[in-house]
């Protein structure tokens, strides 16, 4: 496996050394596994030093790469749309990673701000490449008190069947019987409309699966009400990033979730990113959460065909929470990233000494 990592800003340096810290014992360990990982150093200190946040040929550098390991991105000192437009949003469109996978698991040892929280286990398929996140708009009259923005919604047949057929391919292999889908066709009558006629047109494919379609402010209503009955939700790109971060907070916090950007052909390499940003609050106190980080490993293993290890890795974070005797500040804990990042990799190191046995 050659894998290309970005560690990036922020947070995203201290969580990463943990994640790569795991798969080096994972390579200890399992004599099969043959790992080559490149670190790119593409960040907003890149920019500041070169005028880029990747070089021109960034994108045919990771072309060669099986899978990206990111860590996260933003910083104060370079525009958001910056970050974002010039080094995530490449790297998802241009490598079609139409797919950006997102598991909500409650965990052991984690408080759920909500009450009645316990089994909460459901995937958000958020479709990543087109929707409200285009390019296509402008600003007029700049500084005029005319002035004016438009942001045009892109959405197209392949691109909504391709992440619903995703959703329902994943439903299938997982014996899930309910798709969700998260819509709004009743107030964004051009898109959305189009997007439930696609959804609906798609589903067809999957007689099996049962559609559930509900209008996106009834829906967050029923992540905090009812979080149990979800099994996979289907959803465009703006809908799909506000529910992944809904998800992360009912299961217990942005340092738990990991998220997968994917291209299911594997024409090009797929990327896995902890949901959570740059964090600058906490940012060189050496205090962040690394499991997020961490479980996009495991997904990034999972994806390239060891979901034994991805298995390893998931159960071995489980144990460390049931254990709750490391825990990080935003769960409730004093350790540091690196207590974690050693408590984790114990657990993988017992996982082999059981499988051993
Ligand atoms: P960005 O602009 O990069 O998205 P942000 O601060 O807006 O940064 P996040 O980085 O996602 O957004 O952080 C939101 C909040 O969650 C912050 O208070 C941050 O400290 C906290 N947080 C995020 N990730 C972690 C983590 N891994 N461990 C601990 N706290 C975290």
């Amino acid at each position: 496996m050659k894998i290309a990592v970005i560690p990036g800003d922020g947070i995203g340096k201290e969580v990463m050394q943990e994640a790569l810290l795991v798969l080096e014992t994972l390579q200890e360990l399992e004599e099969d596994l043959s790992v080559d990982t490149t670190i790119f150093d593409w960040s907003s200190d890149y920019y500041l030093r070169t005028g880029r946040m990747m070089p021109e040929e960034g994108l045919t550098i990771l072309a060669d790469y099986d899978a990206i390991l990111f860590g996260a991105i933003g910083d104060a000192r370079v525009p958001d749309d910056v970050t974002v437009w010039e080094l995530i949003m490449p790297i998802r469109k241009q490598f079609d990673q139409y797919v950006n996978f997102r598991p909500v698991k409650s965990l052991p040892g984690i408080a759920s701000p909500l009450a009645h929280a316990d089994h909460i286990d459901f995937v958000i398929f958020r479709e990543n490449t087109e929707g409200e996140y285009s390019n296509s708009g402008g600003r007029l009259y700049r500084d005029k008190p005319q002035d004016l923005a438009i942001q045009n919604t892109v959405m197209t047949k392949k691109g909504i069947g391709n992440i619903v057929s995703a959703a329902c391919d994943y439903a299938q292999k997982y014996g899930k019987s309910t798709v969700t889908s998260a819509t709004k066709s009743n107030a964004v009558i051009h898109t959305m409309k189009f997007w439930d006629e696609c959804v609906t047109e798609e589903m067809k494919q999957y007689p099996d699966l049962h559609l559930k379609s509900y209008y996106i402010d009834a829906l967050v209503a029923y992540f905090v009400e009812k979080p149990q009955e979800f099994e996979v939700v289907v959803a465009s790109n703006l809908f799909g990033d506000i529910l992944s971060d809904l998800g992360s907070a009912i299961i217990g916090g942005l340092g738990l979730s990991p998220s997968g950007n994917i291209n299911p052909e594997r024409n090009y390499p797929s990327m896995f990113e902890p949901v959570h940003g740059s964090a600058p609050d906490i940012a060189g106190r050496g205090i962040a959460n690394p499991i997020a980080q961490i479980w996009s490993l495991a997904l990034l293993l999972g994806h390239l065909g060891r979901t034994d290890l991805e298995k390893v890795i998931v159960s071995s974070i489980e144990r460390v929470l049931e254990a709750g005797e490391v825990k990080t500040a935003d769960i409730g804990g004093s350790a540091t990233t690196k207590e974690m990042g050693t408590a984790i990799r114990e657990a993988v190191k017992m996982s082999f000494e059981r499988r051993v046995v």
